[in-house]
């Protein structure tokens, strides 16, 4: 029998770059790590909860969760594989956010014990090397300083200004990288029902990807319109909370793109199984962190490196919160960013030192 022990660790991290969004902005994340271990073993792993404005169950209360799991799960032991956390957190009782950081450390811990990548405890023969990523970027020249460090797809964020000034920073932006060059859109539920397909076809004659999120998060019938009304690609990212919405999406067929964000879905395993639905009914899936440290961002990349085909240009790319300068993080070479092959996460103790 072995006793696992959780510790937490709260944090407070500088953004690499400030963001501001219609609920604020925002300088600093704040958030928790934990820590799993198996003492029987001599492994640990880690992971991390962080809320967001608008996404997740918006609340942590880690230190109950950790007293609850030492009670569920004094079972739980590396040994366990997949299977093991599974059990572990079968039952599981707390937010989406404290989901994902427990079954991370847990899924972190397994990887470490069987020296393996965590994206290779998932099911898949030989996960990617690398994946490819977008560059978020908000005008001409951001775009093509991306486009000139290997960048095949740009998000560009909208919704926030007027649409004229959306619809000549968008064309601009087309006329500097040419027409090679994927353009993605997140309007971040910015629009009404009698706006959003006015702004989603003016936008769309720039030639887009697709756009996310054209109207509020919780009115999905709305988002199903606008995708009838224009024939322009849609994405859903803020309304996919759950599986239950990933259902209603599907069923309404509200969106062509589906985005995950493993911190706001309640971990790795269950993205896997709306991603599977998702493509089940022919609608595609990209994946994106949470803004969050090192230990989140890399979970998503080390998903992202065995999801099935086929997988859209994920949101992964960028510095994680309160990395030190000169710290190694994965590169982005040629739009794709390079997933760690060491044990585990690819990160370890060391980003305790980082808050
Ligand atoms: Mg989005």
């Amino acid at each position: 029998m072995t006793t696992p022990r959780l510790l937490i660790h709260p944090y407070t991290l500088p953004l690499a770059r400030p963001i501001t969004t219609a609920a604020g902005h925002f300088t600093t994340r704040q958030g928790v790590w934990v820590e799993v271990r198996d003492l029987e073993h001599g492994e640990f792993g880690l992971g991390e909860a962080a809320t967001w404005p608008g996404f997740g169950s918006g609340r942590l209360g880690m230190e109950s969760i950790a007293a609850r799991f030492e009670a569920a799960a004094a079972d739980w032991s590396v040994k366990g594989g997949v299977e093991g956390v599974k059990e572990a957190l079968e039952g599981f009782q707390g937010g989406v956010e404290e989901r994902f950081a427990l079954e991370t450390a847990l899924l972190d811990a397994v990887a470490r014990f069987e020296q393996r990548p965590l994206g290779a405890l998932f099911g898949v023969q030989t996960p990617r090397r690398s994946v490819a990523v977008h560059v978020l970027v908000k005008d001409e020249d951001d775009a093509v300083e991306a486009v000139a460090d290997g960048a095949r797809h740009l998000k560009v964020k909208v919704g926030a200004a007027l649409l004229e000034l959306d619809d000549a920073r968008l064309g601009r932006i087309r006329a500097a990288v040419g027409s090679a060059v994927a353009l993605r859109l997140d309007a971040n539920g910015a629009w009404d029902l009698e706006t959003a397909p006015v702004a989603v076809e003016r936008l769309a004659r720039h030639g887009i990807e697709f756009i996310e999120q054209p109207v509020a998060a919780d009115d999905i019938e709305a988002l199903a319109r606008v995708r009838r009304q224009t024939g322009v690609k849609i994405g859903a990212d803020e309304a996919v909370v759950s599986t239950q919405a990933l259902e209603q999406i599907l069923e309404l067929e509200a969106a062509d793109v589906v985005v995950l964000k493993p911190m706001f879905v309640g971990g790795a395993l269950v993205a896997l199984e709306m991603a599977a639905k998702a493509r089940a009914c022919g609608v595609s899936v990209m994946l994106t962190h949470a803004l969050e440290s090192a230990v989140g961002r890399l979970a998503a990349l080390h998903l992202a490196s065995a999801m099935p085909e086929p997988l859209l240009a994920c949101g992964l790319a960028g510095r994680p919160a309160g990395m030190p300068e000169g710290v190694a993080y994965p590169a982005v070479v040629e739009g794709r960013m390079v997933v760690p092959g060491a044990s585990g996460l690819g990160v370890g103790q060391e980003v305790m030192a980082w808050s």
